[in-house]
């Protein structure tokens, strides 16, 4: 198998499943919220963890709130911050996020504007209303930070752009929306979904000027269903899930302490690798794009892979049907994407791409190989030929 999806998700790193095994195996099992011997062990192993996230992304520990994923991180900055302003604002408050935002950010955002998605105290609330409003990228999937600045008000309550696109790879300039927001919504939290930058970029650096930072344990050799979503101190915030208290209030629910340790890890060794790992898959990716855009005709890179994560190879194979190339290559033993499949497995163009201006037949002619820590330079020398026979025999 050639394994070139790890934006979908990274195989767990043997590191990350030897410091969880003790709390699977049932060596360590306590309720991290008891008293005694086992639970002050599984306290003392979350907080570890805590402290190691929140040094790793430049946070405090208690600004650290471990969460069962990446959506579950997006929905609580999402749906907590707007519903704290709809406690705090007098009137209708307005929701900005970019147009190309994972669904884990998108949907929350419109279910609010449908008047779903709010704690109970809110719903009656006279003109407590959610607009949305949706800021434009460019034909290189870069946030427009103009486009940002006009959404812009008073009544903005949140706004949310994500570090990194999960399809095309596209950093977003969020210091410059940073910025713009600070000056023209003054009330407004800035929530960044991180998914896919944290296994390539510096937090700590690339995510300072955001006041909720949401993490994903799988996009990084870590377990899937675990997260954490950075709060900064002093940001507004509704918990989604009321119960125990835990998080300070802020999470209901038994802690995860494995979940923690592995997210903990998975960040550590993709710090500690960072340096070499960017320089070593960019080449890799970069191979990847050469080989392909000069041997199979119609074959381009749908964005400059400059502005990229280096992992990312998104490419468009003209008058090719995606999901017709994906069936052969899986067939061939290579593992890519369209980038965009929903839970039931059917492709839809992607939002992504016609946000770029791309028409939806256009974006159906797109392939996404993401690489990451296993991929070595002949799963993308095979995968090149792979490709180059699959799309051959297709025209053929
Ligand atoms: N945000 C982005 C950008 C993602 O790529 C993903 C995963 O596909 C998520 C959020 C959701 O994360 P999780 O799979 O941990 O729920």
């Amino acid at each position: 198998m050639i394994y070139l999806d790890h934006a979908a998700t990274s195989p767990v790193r043997p590191e990350v499943a030897e410091v969880m095994a003790p709390f699977l195996r049932g060596e360590r099992f306590g309720n991290a919220s008891g008293s005694h011997r086992a639970a002050r062990d599984a306290r003392t192993a979350l907080e570890e963890a805590r402290d190691e996230v929140a040094d790793l992304v430049g946070a405090q520990p208690g600004e650290i709130i471990f969460t069962g994923g990446g959506t579950e991180a997006d929905n609580l900055a999402v749906l907590g911050a707007t519903n704290a302003a709809l406690g705090a604002f007098e009137s209708t408050v307005a929701v900005v996020c970019s147009a190309v935002e994972h669904p884990a950010v998108l949907e929350p955002c419109r279910a609010l504007a449908r008047g779903a998605g709010r704690a109970p105290n809110h719903l009656q609330e006279a003109g407590s209303g959610v607009e949305l409003r949706i800021a434009p990228v460019g034909a290189d999937g870069v946030v427009d930070v103009d486009g940002v600045a006009e959404l812009l008000g008073p009544d903005v309550a949140l706004v949310s752009v994500m570090l990194a696109n999960n399809e095309v790879g596209t950093v977003q300039p969020l210091d410059a929306i940073a910025t713009a927001v600070r000056r023209g919504a003054e009330r407004a939290v800035i929530h960044t979904d991180a998914v896919q930058a944290a296994a390539w970029l510096d937090l700590a650096e690339a995510a300072r000027q955001a006041d909720l930072v949401s993490l994903s344990a799988h996009k990084l050799g870590g377990p899937k269903g675990s997260g954490a979503l950075v709060v900064r101190e002093g940001t507004p915030l509704e918990p989604l899930f009321y119960g125990g208290g835990q998080e300070r209030e802020r999470r209901s629910g038994t802690y995860d302490v494995a979940a923690a340790v592995g997210l903990a890890c998975a960040l550590r060794t993709a710090a500690r690798y960072r340096q070499i790992e960017v320089a070593r898959v960019a080449a890799l990716r970069n191979r990847l794009a050469d080989a392909i855009t000069s041997t199979v005709p119609g074959a381009v890179e749908t964005v400059d892979r400059h502005g990229t994560l280096p992992g990312h190879c998104h490419l468009l194979f003209d008058g090719i049907e995606q999901e017709e190339l994906l069936v052969l290559l899986d067939e061939a033993g290579v593992c890519a994407s369209a980038g965009a499949a929903c839970a039931s497995g059917a492709l839809e163009p992607s939002h992504v791409l016609t946000s770029m201006g791309l028409t939806p037949q256009v974006a159906r002619s797109s392939v996404r190989f993401t690489l990451g820590h296993t991929t070595v330079a002949d799963d993308v020398d095979r995968a090149a030929v792979a490709v180059r026979l699959a799309v051959g025999r297709l025209r053929a």
